[in-house]
């Protein structure tokens, strides 16, 4: 009996040895100095030049017969006369007419060069949402210092205050070392292919090999992270891939009034459960592991002590993150229907029964998992899956101990107060996913604090926070 308490007492003691040891080897990061702001005061007009951006109706659409061209080029008209010195100082190309690369030469020409990304295009307003909104969504309208409309975070507020820190840089006669390029592109939300893939394509066929990129992303947010006070920059070192799938049953209908047991709508309704009742696997991939290593000496006693020894804790872990949707996509490959067509009258029964089906694959799986999962989970050779298009795998995941990784912590640490910056795996889809043919570092990230509406309904930008948006890219620029 003495020998089984002393084997369970040195047992625990162990344990605790070891849960401490990682507690505590998991320290905050020291190495981030937080140097003070570049002082950009003597920006001004800067409120109003990013709300008439908004102005210009730049909106993509699937069905690309309805895309007005023209706006892109009036937008090039605005950009151009608005910051004339960049254009005088910058060489300009335009790629596939209507996505912008421009190129800042820097001193010495020995080192890589750095790019810069934001998006032109904006998603549309669509018919039946135009009356929630609080102001027109296409009219700029600045409101108790809130600027609301359409492409205010998505993307023109990336866009206008990176060249609002060329602005400034050039004025106080600043010359980077390294080239740095800035590329708009004009198709982000349709894919990217004709804007971002092409210029991406341009600078390979340039020899060009960047440092690295930095793209929209993820932002500075507070109570995001359970746990963590601080507010925290969340920067993207992965994507997540895209997919979808379509469901097609296809059985003899007739009339209604004398139904088979088995029908296109009855059977396509039940591969559509069988596949929610099967989620993936959760695992957590290498960016949420960095993710976790970064936030968990910030977070709370519990949350330190779980996130540094995710080899007893996992479980816990996917039990807390798979309790809200965010989290969960963190952990996990998801997907979730997102059409259903059958049937065009009351009392027929219809032939044909579609659905489709959103995937956003985590790192570590592919395209086949994806289709070999969702076969095995609905188990039926009724159910006919087809890809709808390409798809998109999840990309690789950059690297952190690098020396634009620290530029973003450091101009992060200036310019939002007390924040905290950490890796993170991006679950939608940006522009940047077409870069890995040019540069092994992408970094996804939006300087924007606790931003608003992404796609949504009364999207808008805190124009008190926006000016930390600008001295964020002064500051990574100057480091560079
Ligand atoms: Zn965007």
């Amino acid at each position: 009996m003495k020998k089984i308490t002393l084997f369970i007492f040195s047992a625990l003691v162990i344990l605790m040895g070891v849960l401490f040891y990682n507690y505590f080897k998991n320290a905050p990061d020291k190495s981030i100095q937080v140097l003070p702001r570049t002082d950009i005061s003597s920006i001004n007009g800067y409120k109003e030049r990013v709300a008439k951006a908004l102005t210009y109706q730049t909106v993509s659409y699937e069905d690309t017969s309805l895309i007005d061209y023209n706006t892109f080029l009036e937008f090039h008209k605005y950009l151009q006369s608005t910051f004339p010195i960049i254009f005088e100082n910058l060489t300009l190309e335009t790629v596939n007419k209507y996505s912008i690369l421009l190129k800042w030469s820097g001193s010495n020409p020995q080192l890589k060069p750095g790019i810069l990304m934001a998006h032109q295009d904006v998603v549309p307003v669509s018919e039946d949402t135009k009356d929630l909104w609080r102001f027109p969504p296409f009219e700029g309208i600045i409101k108790d210092d809130t600027l609301f409309g359409r492409g205010s975070i998505d993307n023109k507020a990336n866009l206008i205050s990176q060249l609002e820190a060329i602005n400034f840089l050039l004025q106080q006669n600043f010359k980077p070392q390294r080239d740095i390029y800035f590329v708009f592109g004009h198709d982000e939300e349709i894919g990217g292919k004709q804007g971002a893939l092409a210029v991406a394509q341009l600078l390979k066929s340039r020899n060009i090999q960047a440092d690295f990129v930095l793209d929209e992303g993820g932002y500075v947010s507070t109570g995001i992270v359970p746990g963590v006070t601080r507010p925290v920059a969340l920067v993207g070192t992965a994507e997540k891939g895209f997919l979808n799938l379509e469901l097609s049953v296809n059985i003899d209908g007739g009339h209604s009034s004398m139904p088979n047991k088995d029908n296109a709508i009855n059977t396509l309704s039940k591969a559509l459960v069988n596949l929610s009742n099967t989620p993936f696997p959760s695992s957590i991939s290498p960016s949420v592991q960095s993710f976790m290593a970064h936030v968990s000496p910030h977070s709370s006693f519990i949350n330190r002590l779980a996130m540094s020894n995710l080899w007893l804790f996992k479980p816990l872990i996917y039990n807390i993150y798979s309790q809200t949707a965010p989290g969960d996509a963190m952990i996990r490959t998801t997907m979730v229907p997102t059409i259903i067509k059958g049937g065009e009258k009351d009392n027929v029964i219809p032939n044909i029964a579609v659905a489709n089906i959103n995937y956003r694959i985590n790192s570590g799986t592919t395209i086949q998992d994806v289709i070999d999962h969702t076969t095995k989970a609905i188990n039926n050779p009724l159910v006919h899956i087809s890809m709808k298009s390409q798809g998109q795998e999840a990309t690789g995941v950059s690297p952190v101990n690098t020396e634009s990784f620290q530029h973003i912590s450091s101009s992060v640490a200036s310019n939002f107060e007390n924040s905290i910056t950490t890796p993170f795996l991006m679950i939608a889809g940006t522009d940047s996913k077409h870069f890995d043919i040019v540069s092994q570092n992408i970094y996804k990230f939006s300087p924007l604090a606790n931003p608003y509406g992404f796609h949504a309904v009364n999207e808008y930008l805190n124009l008190k926070d926006y000016k930390n948006t600008i001295g964020f890219y002064v500051d990574f620029i100057k480091k560079l």
